[in-house]
């Protein structure tokens, strides 16, 4: 790499990276790559990451484990000026389980979570590590990270997916402090979120819950994003239902939330879960795509959310 490109600045060190033909704003020409040109910093602290992006303007973006925005990049679907690479982060790779629920470091990768062995996490928030493995295939899971997905928010996503089904926190830390947003106010829409340019995920927090969860899906090839996902909670006594959750990823712009009210009372019983997968299928309004027609997606609506609470319910 040619050191001579580095430009210092306040202690902070950039390179410039040029697309294809293009001179860096030095007049240089810079690292040549695929995507639009853009400036690279290393941050190696929460605060200087806020810093970084709040002096590099709205075009800068956060450069985690890359496996979306540099695709898009390379599509030139994004072409932010500047990259803040936060991966060199200390401290923000953890999974907690303590009184108040699970704390998920924004850097946590999905691998990570996949194979944690804390008894804890396994115990009383399983569906985690269960739900990671639909997560692309093996190279995805192990750099792509939490803070990432959350962040992308894609309305597939697994973990977009439990963070509104378990009514998890979002925590950001931007030049004012600190301040903390629930998932489902902070997923705005495909691709948007409630974050500020300026601001980073640092952790995602799952309250404790009663009751299993499980995540199922469907996707045409393994390691595809789903085309459709449903994630379900359900606490189940006696056999009969005592409240349910249910969020179905694959049919709009968010992650959609199904009215599950009439299914308390209700037999833990294969009929009550059918019945509970047509409702949900009623409730979404899907669009047509190539990776499905709106009626299919609304088939696999009834059938993952069928399927889902009657693993919940151990069947
Ligand atoms: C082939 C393939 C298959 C995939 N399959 C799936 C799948 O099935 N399910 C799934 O959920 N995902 C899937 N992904 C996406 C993958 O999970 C990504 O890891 C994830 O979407 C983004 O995480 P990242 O760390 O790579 O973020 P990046 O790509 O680095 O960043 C994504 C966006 O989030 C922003 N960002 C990143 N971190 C933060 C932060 N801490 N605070 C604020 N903003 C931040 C970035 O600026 C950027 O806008 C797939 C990706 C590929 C390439």
């Amino acid at each position: 790499m040619d050191r001579g490109l580095w430009r210092g600045g306040s202690g902070r060190a950039a390179l410039e990276f040029c697309g294809p033909g293009r001179a860096g704003a030095a007049g240089r020409m810079g690292v040549r790559v695929k995507p639009a040109s853009f400036a690279y910093h290393v941050a190696g602290s929460v605060p200087e990451a806020v810093a970084l992006l709040g002096g590099l303007g709205d075009e800068a973006k956060i450069l985690a484990g890359g496996l979306s925005l540099v695709p898009m990049m390379n599509f030139r679907l994004a072409r932010p000026s500047a990259l803040v690479d936060v991966t060199r982060i200390p401290g923000l790779s953890y999974l907690r389980a303590d009184s108040d629920g699970l704390h998920i470091g924004a850097l946590t990768t999905h691998r990570a979570i996949q194979t944690t062995t804390d008894p804890a996490v396994r115990r009383d928030f399983g569906v985690l590590p269960r739900a990671a493995r639909w997560i692309g295939h093996y190279p995805i899971r192990a750099r792509g990270t939490f803070g990432g997905s959350i962040a992308h928010a894609d309305p597939a996503s697994e973990w977009c997916l439990l963070a509104v089904l378990l009514g998890a926190q979002v925590v950001l830390q931007g030049p004012g402090g600190q301040r903390t947003v629930p998932a489902a106010e902070f997923l705005h829409g495909y691709y948007t979120t409630d974050a500020a340019p300026d601001e980073m995920i640092t952790e995602v927090w799952f309250p404790r819950m009663s009751g299993r969860a499980v995540l199922t899906e469907f996707a045409q090839r393994a390691g595809d994003f789903a085309i459709v996902a449903a994630a379900v909670r359900a606490d189940i006594a006696d056999g009969t239902v005592r409240s349910a959750d249910v969020v179905v990823g694959g049919v709009g712009p968010l992650p959609a939330r199904i009215g599950t009210a009439g299914l308390a009372g209700q037999p833990a019983v294969p009929e009550t879960w059918q019945a509970a997968g047509e409702l949900a299928a009623a409730q979404v309004d899907p669009s047509s795509d190539n990776h499905g027609s709106a009626e299919y997606r609304k088939k696999l609506t009834a059938t993952l959310v069928s399927r889902a609470l009657a693993q919940a319910a151990g069947e």
